[in-house]
Protein backbone atom coordinates (compact mmCIF):
# COMPACT_ATOMS: atom_id res chain seq x y z
CA UNK A 1 0.00 0.00 0.00
CA UNK A 2 1.24 3.43 -1.18
CA UNK A 3 -0.16 5.99 0.45
CA UNK A 4 0.62 9.67 1.41
CA UNK A 5 -0.93 12.35 4.10
CA UNK A 6 -2.02 15.86 4.01
CA UNK A 7 -4.19 17.88 5.85
CA UNK A 8 -3.78 21.69 7.81
CA UNK A 9 -0.75 21.90 10.03
CA UNK A 10 -1.11 20.20 13.03
CA UNK A 11 -3.87 17.86 11.39
CA UNK A 12 -1.38 14.90 12.50
CA UNK A 13 0.41 14.10 9.83
CA UNK A 14 3.44 12.86 11.30
CA UNK A 15 1.99 11.32 14.16
CA UNK A 16 -0.12 9.24 12.41
CA UNK A 17 3.02 8.43 9.99
CA UNK A 18 5.26 7.26 12.49
CA UNK A 19 2.41 4.93 14.14
CA UNK A 20 1.74 3.57 10.47
CA UNK A 21 5.59 2.86 10.10
CA UNK A 22 6.20 1.20 13.00
CA UNK A 23 2.83 -0.83 13.05
CA UNK A 24 3.60 -2.05 8.62
CA UNK A 25 7.35 -1.23 8.10
CA UNK A 26 6.71 1.40 5.26
CA UNK A 27 9.21 3.66 4.18
CA UNK A 28 8.73 7.19 5.26
CA UNK A 29 9.43 10.41 3.46
CA UNK A 30 8.74 13.49 5.37
CA UNK A 31 9.41 16.50 3.42
CA UNK A 32 9.00 18.87 6.95
CA UNK A 33 11.61 16.29 8.48
CA UNK A 34 13.68 16.28 5.47
CA UNK A 35 14.63 20.18 5.62
CA UNK A 36 14.76 20.19 9.23
CA UNK A 37 17.78 17.83 8.95
CA UNK A 38 19.20 19.95 5.87
CA UNK A 39 18.88 22.81 8.11
CA UNK A 40 20.65 20.95 11.34
CA UNK A 41 23.59 20.23 8.71
CA UNK A 42 23.66 23.66 7.61
CA UNK A 43 23.46 22.70 4.00
CA UNK A 44 22.69 25.65 1.36
CA UNK A 45 19.18 23.61 0.48
CA UNK A 46 18.78 23.89 4.69
CA UNK A 47 19.62 27.50 4.99
CA UNK A 48 17.21 28.14 1.19
CA UNK A 49 14.45 26.35 3.08
CA UNK A 50 14.73 28.18 6.86
CA UNK A 51 14.20 31.27 5.00
CA UNK A 52 10.34 30.55 4.02
CA UNK A 53 10.13 27.72 7.43
CA UNK A 54 10.65 30.59 9.78
CA UNK A 55 8.14 32.53 8.24
CA UNK A 56 5.71 29.96 7.52
CA UNK A 57 5.36 30.01 4.11
CA UNK A 58 5.51 27.25 2.08
CA UNK A 59 9.09 26.46 0.29
CA UNK A 60 8.82 27.01 -3.31
CA UNK A 61 8.24 24.00 -5.61
CA UNK A 62 10.97 23.33 -7.68
CA UNK A 63 13.22 23.30 -3.71
CA UNK A 64 10.91 20.32 -2.58
CA UNK A 65 10.70 18.25 -5.62
CA UNK A 66 14.13 18.18 -5.78
CA UNK A 67 14.81 17.06 -1.93
CA UNK A 68 12.36 14.47 -3.01
CA UNK A 69 13.29 13.12 -5.92
CA UNK A 70 16.66 12.62 -4.42
CA UNK A 71 15.07 10.59 -1.36
CA UNK A 72 13.01 8.23 -4.37
CA UNK A 73 14.81 5.69 -4.31
CA UNK A 74 14.05 4.94 -0.88
CA UNK A 75 10.56 4.26 -1.83
CA UNK A 76 11.04 1.55 -4.19
CA UNK A 77 10.32 -2.31 -3.11
CA UNK A 78 8.04 -1.68 -0.07
CA UNK A 79 4.87 0.24 0.79
CA UNK A 80 5.84 3.84 1.62
CA UNK A 81 3.83 6.88 3.08
CA UNK A 82 4.60 10.30 1.92
CA UNK A 83 3.98 12.88 4.91
CA UNK A 84 3.12 17.05 4.11
CA UNK A 85 3.83 15.82 0.49
CA UNK A 86 2.34 17.01 -2.14
CA UNK A 87 1.37 20.03 -0.79
CA UNK A 88 0.51 22.29 -3.78
CA UNK A 89 -1.18 20.96 -6.84
CA UNK A 90 2.30 21.81 -9.21
CA UNK A 91 4.09 19.34 -7.09
CA UNK A 92 1.35 16.51 -6.52
CA UNK A 93 1.54 16.80 -10.81
CA UNK A 94 5.37 16.25 -10.59
CA UNK A 95 4.73 13.34 -7.96
CA UNK A 96 2.71 11.69 -10.41
CA UNK A 97 5.76 12.08 -13.10
CA UNK A 98 7.93 10.91 -10.58
CA UNK A 99 5.98 7.92 -9.51
CA UNK A 100 5.48 7.08 -13.16
CA UNK A 101 9.04 6.83 -14.00
CA UNK A 102 9.66 4.39 -11.15
CA UNK A 103 6.68 2.45 -12.07
CA UNK A 104 4.78 3.04 -8.77
CA UNK A 105 1.11 4.52 -8.14
CA UNK A 106 -0.30 5.82 -5.07
CA UNK A 107 -3.26 3.69 -3.35
CA UNK A 108 -4.46 6.30 -1.23
CA UNK A 109 -4.71 10.28 -0.69
CA UNK A 110 -5.79 10.38 2.79
CA UNK A 111 -6.73 13.65 3.82
CA UNK A 112 -6.64 14.70 8.06
CA UNK A 113 -9.98 16.79 8.83
CA UNK A 114 -9.47 18.76 11.80
CA UNK A 115 -11.63 21.92 13.52
CA UNK A 116 -9.74 25.20 13.37
CA UNK A 117 -9.57 25.52 17.26
CA UNK A 118 -8.21 22.55 17.78
CA UNK A 119 -5.07 22.42 15.23
CA UNK A 120 -4.35 25.97 17.30
CA UNK A 121 -4.17 24.10 20.10
CA UNK A 122 -2.65 21.27 18.41
CA UNK A 123 0.16 23.48 17.44
CA UNK A 124 1.19 25.85 19.98
CA UNK A 125 1.55 22.82 22.54
CA UNK A 126 3.64 20.79 20.63
CA UNK A 127 7.37 20.40 22.02
CA UNK A 128 10.21 18.50 19.74
CA UNK A 129 13.24 16.55 21.15
CA UNK A 130 16.25 18.44 20.01
CA UNK A 131 18.64 14.90 19.66
CA UNK A 132 15.96 12.47 18.72
CA UNK A 133 13.37 14.44 17.18
CA UNK A 134 10.43 12.93 19.31
CA UNK A 135 7.50 15.19 20.07
CA UNK A 136 5.25 15.92 22.72
CA UNK A 137 2.66 17.89 23.59
CA UNK A 138 1.97 20.27 26.98
CA UNK A 139 -1.91 19.29 27.10
CA UNK A 140 -1.85 15.94 25.43
CA UNK A 141 1.21 14.26 26.11
CA UNK A 142 3.23 15.71 28.46
CA UNK A 143 6.76 14.59 29.42
CA UNK A 144 7.73 12.80 32.48
CA UNK A 145 9.90 16.34 33.14
CA UNK A 146 8.77 19.21 31.81
CA UNK A 147 11.20 20.27 28.61
CA UNK A 148 13.33 16.88 28.71
CA UNK A 149 12.31 13.88 26.22
CA UNK A 150 11.25 10.66 27.73
CA UNK A 151 13.30 8.95 25.34
CA UNK A 152 16.63 10.07 25.04
CA UNK A 153 16.82 12.74 27.81
CA UNK A 154 17.91 15.42 25.42
CA UNK A 155 15.81 19.26 25.58
CA UNK A 156 12.77 19.56 24.32
CA UNK A 157 12.30 22.94 21.82
CA UNK A 158 9.38 24.73 20.59
CA UNK A 159 9.39 24.83 17.23
CA UNK A 160 9.68 28.41 14.97
CA UNK A 161 7.17 27.43 13.20
CA UNK A 162 4.86 26.94 16.10
CA UNK A 163 4.67 30.14 17.31
CA UNK A 164 1.27 31.71 17.01
CA UNK A 165 1.83 34.80 14.69
CA UNK A 166 3.83 31.83 12.21
CA UNK A 167 0.74 29.51 12.89
CA UNK A 168 -2.11 32.02 11.16
CA UNK A 169 0.77 32.39 7.83
CA UNK A 170 0.56 28.43 8.16
CA UNK A 171 -2.88 28.03 7.85
CA UNK A 172 -3.75 30.77 5.13
CA UNK A 173 -0.83 29.10 2.93
CA UNK A 174 -2.53 25.44 3.73
CA UNK A 175 -6.01 27.77 2.79
CA UNK A 176 -4.48 28.69 -0.75
CA UNK A 177 -1.96 25.92 -1.88
CA UNK A 178 -2.58 22.59 -0.13
CA UNK A 179 -6.55 22.77 0.39
CA UNK A 180 -7.29 22.35 -3.46
CA UNK A 181 -5.40 19.03 -3.48
CA UNK A 182 -8.72 18.01 -1.87
CA UNK A 183 -10.28 17.98 -5.15
CA UNK A 184 -7.25 17.14 -7.29
CA UNK A 185 -7.24 13.65 -5.47
CA UNK A 186 -11.00 13.45 -5.55
CA UNK A 187 -10.70 13.83 -9.45
CA UNK A 188 -8.29 11.06 -9.44
CA UNK A 189 -10.42 9.24 -7.04
CA UNK A 190 -7.41 8.50 -4.37
CA UNK A 191 -9.24 10.88 -2.08
CA UNK A 192 -10.51 9.86 1.56
CA UNK A 193 -11.29 11.83 4.36
CA UNK A 194 -10.62 10.92 7.38
CA UNK A 195 -11.83 12.65 11.05
CA UNK A 196 -8.92 14.30 12.79
CA UNK A 197 -10.09 15.88 15.48
CA UNK A 198 -10.26 12.10 18.07
CA UNK A 199 -7.49 10.90 19.80
CA UNK A 200 -4.24 9.61 18.20
CA UNK A 201 -5.18 6.27 18.90
CA UNK A 202 -8.74 6.91 17.34
CA UNK A 203 -7.37 8.48 14.13
CA UNK A 204 -4.99 5.96 13.56
CA UNK A 205 -8.14 3.23 13.78
CA UNK A 206 -9.72 4.79 11.86
CA UNK A 207 -7.03 5.03 8.92
CA UNK A 208 -6.00 1.48 9.63
CA UNK A 209 -9.97 0.75 8.72
CA UNK A 210 -9.40 1.84 5.24
CA UNK A 211 -5.92 0.61 4.04
CA UNK A 212 -7.56 -3.05 4.87
CA UNK A 213 -10.38 -2.08 2.36
P1 LIG B 1 5.79 20.09 8.44
O1 LIG B 1 6.82 19.50 9.32
O2 LIG B 1 5.22 19.11 7.47
O3 LIG B 1 4.73 20.85 9.20
O4 LIG B 1 6.54 21.19 7.53
C1 LIG B 1 7.17 22.31 8.12
C2 LIG B 1 7.42 23.37 7.07
O5 LIG B 1 8.30 22.85 6.06
C3 LIG B 1 6.21 23.88 6.31
O6 LIG B 1 5.50 24.88 7.02
C4 LIG B 1 6.86 24.42 5.04
O7 LIG B 1 7.50 25.66 5.27
C5 LIG B 1 7.96 23.38 4.78
N1 LIG B 1 7.45 22.27 3.94
C6 LIG B 1 7.36 20.96 4.29
N2 LIG B 1 6.85 20.24 3.28
C7 LIG B 1 6.61 21.11 2.28
C8 LIG B 1 6.06 20.99 0.98
N3 LIG B 1 5.66 19.80 0.50
N4 LIG B 1 5.94 22.13 0.22
C9 LIG B 1 6.35 23.32 0.67
N5 LIG B 1 6.87 23.52 1.89
C10 LIG B 1 7.00 22.42 2.70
Amino acid sequence: MNILIFGPPGAGKGTQSVKLVKQHGMSHISTGDLFRNSIANKTSLGLEAKKYMDKGELVPDPVVIGIVEESFEKLKGQGFILDGFPRTVPQAESLEAMLKNHGLTIDQAVFLDVNHSLLLKRLTGRRVCKSCGSVFHVYYQPPQNEGTCDKCGGSLYQREDDKEEVITVRLKAYEKSTNPLREYYQLNKKLVVVNGDGSTEEVFEQIEKILQT
